[in-house]
């Protein structure tokens, strides 16, 4: 089923098929104006994307008889303020749950919510981003093993601590994609990504830290926040969201995958996507490392990449994730149905157990074996 036939709005059969263009479309706005590099984005002319957002949103607004932003500023106030559920655009909660945000309410920022929503669709750009840069260190460096060390550096390293990576021939490859931290850039000590100071409380009392992966909050014992030392170099952010954080879940299964003898090769590893050994003349199996928020735009992407590649695809996203209630249904309900029998979704823990590479998989065992 499309994706965007899911979405439910006040007015059911009408304007189902634009509500969740209209919120990816806002997330794309949301993203560009979040650039540093565009300091003037609330002055007229608005930046094109947010326009269009602006645009989209006044007049689903008056055709529901919803009381409509008056200006992009209001408008990137609600998305601040307001989770997604109090939107006049709704998508349901097996796509997007209610209280996700588009906005960190704190610092304004975009949320991973934000960021895989505007990855959604051919009009997307964040992981598309991530994409493309990669795919362009890739065809710079000469050899694929030099290719792979950047990979392995970038993946491990969200943040350049003294502005300059060890080995020269990787750092003259990977140093575009990163940028200055600025000065108190704050970083969450769990996960090592850009966070903030939490508000209200102290001592015992005190919040949890609010870092880009937003999932270290619930980690015992809770992070801490520490000052970037000056001088330090961020990763461009799409590489931090869909690449950096997928590193914990790719080191996991790779390792899992050795241990029981399987054989795996990159693939097309700007993409983090790999190829286990296949008995000759049988269809590729394919692994992709994914590390998503949201189960329902996650399938999404998967349909997507099944329909141009052939065989099957084995989706590791994190332990956390899966035992999260409703990730799996969520993800098996919004595959396109000619992707529901080429896809096994697992993670880390599924590789419990080994199975023949040429058996069915079963409960435990879901990553090594062929489906058909
Ligand atoms: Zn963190």
């Amino acid at each position: 089923m499309p994706l965007d036939a899911a979405v439910t709005t006040g007015q059911p059969q009408e304007g189902t098929q634009s509500a969740m263009e209209i919120l990816a479309l806002l997330a794309r706005a949301l993203v560009i104006l979040s650039r540093s590099w565009l300091p003037h984005a609330f002055a007229l002319p608005y930046p094109r994307e947010a326009q269009s957002a602006l645009d989209r949103v006044v007049l689903y607004c008056m055709a529901h008889s919803v009381e409509p932003p008056e200006n992009l500023p209001a408008l990137v106030g609600w998305c601040r303020h307001r989770t997604i559920g109090q939107f006049p655009v709704r998508p349901p909660s097996r796509l997007v749950p209610p209280e996700a945000r588009l906005l960190v309410p704190e610092t304004g920022v975009p949320t991973r919510t934000c960021a895989e929503l505007a990855s959604y669709g051919r009009h997307g750009l964040v992981e598309q981003r991530a994409n493309r840069l990669m795919a362009h260190i890739e065809a710079r460096c000469p050899t694929p093993s030099l290719f792979r060390e950047c990979r392995s550096f970038l993946l491990t390293h969200p943040v350049v601590p003294d502005g300059r990576g060890g080995d020269p021939r990787v750092w003259e490859q990977v140093r575009r994609v990163y940028s200055p931290a600025g000065t108190g850039q704050l970083l969450c000590t769990g996960c090592g990504l850009p966070a903030h100071r939490p508000t209200g409380g102290s001592g015992r009392n005190a919040p949890s830290v609010p870092c880009e992966r937003e999932d270290c909050a619930t980690e015992l014992p809770p992070p801490r926040v520490d000052t970037a030392p000056d001088g330090a170099l961020l990763l461009d952010p799409a590489l931090r969201t869909f690449l950096c954080l997928t590193a914990p879940t790719e080191r996991a299964v790779l390792t899992g995958l050795t241990v029981h003898g399987v054989t795996v090769e990159p693939h097309e590893p700007a993409r983090s996507l790999f190829r286990l050994t296949s008995p000759a003349g049988q269809e590729p199996r394919l692994l992709g490392v994914y590390d998503r928020k949201h189960p329902g735009l996650l399938a999404a992407r998967v349909s997507e990449l099944l329909s141009h590649v052939d065989g099957t695809l084995i989706v590791a996203v994190p332990d956390h994730h899966i035992r999260r209630p409703g990730f799996r249904e969520a993800f098996e309900s919004c595959l396109d149905v000619a992707a529901v029998p080429r896809v096994r979704l697992t993670s880390p823990a599924g590789l419990g157990r080994p199975a023949p590479l040429s058996h069915h998989s079963s409960e435990g065992a879901p990553c090594v074996t062929s489906h058909q």
